[in-house]
Formats: structure tokens, C-alpha cells, sequence
């Protein structure tokens, strides 16, 4: 198992991507945390996983737009599993719309979620992992976030800010052993997708050159390279899971 006995703590972890990335990271052997905004049941499926491999599952709940929040859930994973060895900044929100009618409220509450609240969770994971001299953050970014999206200004702003914290970080904490690294999905099939239109949909499928949506599970997998000590010489890097929609350069 790629993960056996590491502790990983995921932002968003009830359903879509971060849903199978705690999926993915049991069965792999790690004890997994996740958080919610609302207290959420830890699925049956979730549970059994982690029954066969003897590991531990659990929710705690915390709103990333919230600095106390932030402080509070990385203590309290710590405390309850001794260490933190991954860290998954998951958790993201959209509201779309163009330039011309968007809100001053739809641009904070983005700004907020995806790039302030994974910067309260790296500031306090970083700390800490510092002092046990390992780690690794997963920051979800976005390709929007490298070659924008009309309509999508406040969201590509959040994922684009996203990866240039994680490539700054990523230099700042590099020679204590922790690693900060960046997931940049395109396309992938869970409820923030189901929301658009099937028109939406079949334009953005034209963009994709393999012609199909990704699955959660595409970008679980990268997680799972980025979380474990396959990529032990890996970081500040944006790993694209997109089949082809952009291909440059980070
Ligand atoms: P999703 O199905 O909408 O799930 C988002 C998760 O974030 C939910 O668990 C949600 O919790 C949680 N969340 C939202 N606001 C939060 C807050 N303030 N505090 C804590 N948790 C919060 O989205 P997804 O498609 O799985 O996306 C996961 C990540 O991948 C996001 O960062 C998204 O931007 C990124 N991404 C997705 C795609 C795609 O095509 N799906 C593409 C590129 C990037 P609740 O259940 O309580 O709402």
C-alpha cells in the first residue's frame, strides 16, 4: 500500500473529488480526515475501507472561510492522530457569471473558499510539518486557473492565486522535507459540473482532445502520486489531470 499508516486531512471530503481522494487514500492504508462545513456521516463505504486496513476515518467540522476554523481543525487532526503527513486543500466553490453583473459578494465568497481558506489551512499544516521535517500539500487548483474562463473571472482569479501560492510555499519549505504541490483538473465529472448547462457542457467537451470528461477518480490518482513518497523529488509543480484541454507550460 502507497500510504500505509500516513495521516492525511482533506478539505471538502463528503462528496465529488475529495470524496474519492479519501477513497482512494484508504484503501491505500492512510487514516484520513476530512472536514464540512456541517457535521456529515463518514459514508458506510468510507468506513468499511478503513476497517480493512485497520486505519482511521473521520469528519470533523470546519469552515475554511473561517481563520479559527483553520487553526482549530489542523490542531485537532494532529492531536487525534499524532502527526499530519498530507494535506489536501480541496475544498472550492463557484458563481459564475460575467464581469459586467458580477456581485462584489460572488467575487469575495470565491476568493474566500479557494484561495483564503487554503491559505489559513497551508499557513498551519506548513507549520506544523515543518517541525516534523516531511509532508506534502495538495492544493486544487483549476485549469482556469492557467488559461482562464469567460465568465468564470472570480474562480480562475482563486485557482490561478492558488497556484502561485503553492509554488511560493512550495519554496519556502522545500529544504525541511515538506513539499507543496498544485492539481490542476480540467474538466471532471461531480455536482460543480453537473450545474452547467448541456450546452456548457457540449462546448467545453469540443475543447478536450480526448473528447470526454474526467472522472473524480482521474485526479484522486494524481493525489495519490502527489501524497506519497513516489514523488519525493517533486514539488512546486501544477500536474494537469485534463485529457488535453491545455497542454503549456506551468
Ligand atoms: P463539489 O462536488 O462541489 O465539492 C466541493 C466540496 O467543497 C464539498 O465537499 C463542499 O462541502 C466543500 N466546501 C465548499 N465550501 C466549503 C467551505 N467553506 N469549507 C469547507 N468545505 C467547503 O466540487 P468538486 O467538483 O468535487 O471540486 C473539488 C475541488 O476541485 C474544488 O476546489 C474545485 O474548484 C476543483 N475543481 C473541480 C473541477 C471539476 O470539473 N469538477 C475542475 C477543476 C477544479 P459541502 O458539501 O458542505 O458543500
Amino acid at each position: 500500500m502507497l500510504l500505509k499508516d500516513k495521516v492525511a486531512f482533506i478539505t471538502g471530503g463528503s462528496r465529488g473529488i475529495g470524496y474519492e481522494i479519501a477513497r482512494t487514500f484508504l484503501s491505500e492504508g492512510a487514516h484520513v480526515y476530512f472536514s464540512e462545513i456541517v457535521d456529515t456521516p463518514v459514508s458506510d463505504e468510507l468506513n468499511q475501507l478503513a476497517a480493512k486496513t485497520g486505519a482511521k476515518v473521520a469528519c470533523l467540522t470546519s469552515n475554511v472561510t473561517k481563520e479559527e476554523d483553520c487553526i482549530d481543525v489542523i490542531k485537532k487532526v494532529n492531536e487525534m492522530a499524532g502527526r499530519i503527513d498530507i494535506v489536501v486543500n480541496n475544498a472550492g466553490i463557484t458563481k459564475d457569471g460575467l464581469i459586467f453583473r458580477m456581485k462584489a459578494d460572488d467575487w469575495n465568497a470565491v476568493i474566500s473558499v479557494n484561495l483564503t481558506g487554503a491559505f489559513f489551512i497551508c499557513r498551519e499544516a506548513a507549520n506544523l510539518m515543518i517541525k516534523q521535517r516531511s509532508g506534502s500539500i495538495i492544493n486544487m487548483a483549476s485549469v482556469v486557473g492557467e488559461i482562464g474562463n469567460a465568465g468564470q473571472v472570480n474562480y480562475s482569479a482563486s485557482k490561478g492565486g492558488l497556484i502561485a501560492l503553492s509554488k511560493s510555499l512550495a519554496r519556502e519549505v522545500a529544504t525541511r522535507g515538506v513539499r507543496v504541490n498544485a492539481i490542476a483538473p480540467g474538466f471532471i465529472k461531480t455536482a460543480m459540473t453537473d450545474a452547467l448547462s448541456e450546452d456548457q457542457q457540449a462546448a467545453l467537451l469540443k475543447t478536450i482532445p480526448m473528447n470526454s470528461m474526467g472522472m473524480p477518480k482521474d485526479v484522486a490518482n494524481a493525489a495519490l502520486f502527489l501524497a506519497g513518497d513516489l514523488s519525493s523529488y517533486i514539488t512546486g509543480q501544477v500536474i494537469n489531470v485534463n485529457g488535453g484541454m491545455h497542454m503549456g507550460g506551468n
